[in-house]
């Protein structure tokens, strides 16, 4: 698999500093020597410390790819307003020489219907850009929000049955979806991880690539998983949110494995029930 980390909301600094959080993030990635992408939100990341997060991701060899200038949900936006957001982002994004044409649509929200998510699809090739699905959700946002509630209210909250739950989710949501994949016969599969660029990570990457790596998987640098050709053409419905492996299995209308009971609405149930 490849990880791709998005947004790069950099904000929240209880119990790790945003300097913590960003050499670790990158240590995790060394730890089994992983190229990864960043899909970058322009406007969360336009500081002096943001330009300095992604200098350093691309000395580290990691790619830097486009993921709208404001991360507005397509289907509540007028196309022409978004396609300017993603452009925008785009002429931010030149001040990082070496930026990728890889494009990423937040909420994985690639229109409200077919003829918008047309128009979109059209507007990336005009850009030169091309779209980067999910095959592996990692759930890392809502488990990321539930850990920094805790942290908001105790800042000394004890943060290892976050580490054992999320490490043991993304263990077995990979697996989960290497499943589905082999049913739909992508053998081989260079999967694309989504995770975020937050707290969560900050504390636990490192943990989840090492468990990942003693579970058997391999980690393919995200330049070459995003290269995979058949993951850029327009879906054949519009996505509205899902894995690209579940849109495949619509298309092909192949029966693919259950999603894990255990983290169906995003864990919530799991994490209540153990009180995280
Ligand atoms: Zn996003």
């Amino acid at each position: 698999m490849a990880i791709s980390m998005d947004d790069f909301n950099l904000g929240f600094e209880i119990g790790l500093s945003k300097e913590e959080r960003h050499a670790n993030i990158l240590d995790a990635f060394d730890s089994v020597n992983h190229k990864a992408a960043g899909f970058v939100t322009g406007s969360f990341i336009n500081s002096r410390w943001g330009h300095r997060v992604l200098e350093d991701w691309m000395r580290g060899g990691h790619i830097i790819a486009n993921h709208t200038w404001t991360h507005s949900h397509a289907n509540e936006t007028n196309t022409g307003a978004y396609l300017s957001d993603i452009e925008k982002n785009q002429e931010f994004l030149k001040n990082f020489p070496g930026t990728s044409d890889y494009f990423r649509f937040p909420f994985l929200d690639d229109g409200r219907d077919r003829a918008q998510q047309e128009e979109l699809f059209e507007g990336l090739k005009r850009f030169k850009l091309r779209n980067a699905p999910v095959t592996i959700d990692s759930v890392d946002w809502y488990t990321s929000s539930r850990m920094e509630a805790a942290l908001k209210s105790n800042p000394n909250t004890e943060l290892s049955p976050y580490r054992d739950y999320y490490v043991e989710m993304c263990v077995t949501l990979s697996n989960h979806w290497e499943q589905v994949a082999q049913a739909l016969g992508f053998n081989g599969l260079p999967h694309l991880t989504l995770m975020h660029h937050n707290i969560l990570n900050g504390h636990f990457l490192k943990d989840v690539v090492l468990a990942l790596k003693a579970d058997g998987w391999s980690f393919v640098n995200a330049k070459e998983a995003m290269s995979f050709a058949p993951f850029h053409p327009i879906p054949s419905e519009p996505t509205t949110g899902r894995n690209w492996l579940t849109l495949k299995s619509r298309e092909m209308n192949i029966d693919v494995p259950p999603y894990p009971k255990k983290y169906l609405k995003f864990g919530r149930i799991t994490m209540d029930a153990i009180g995280l």
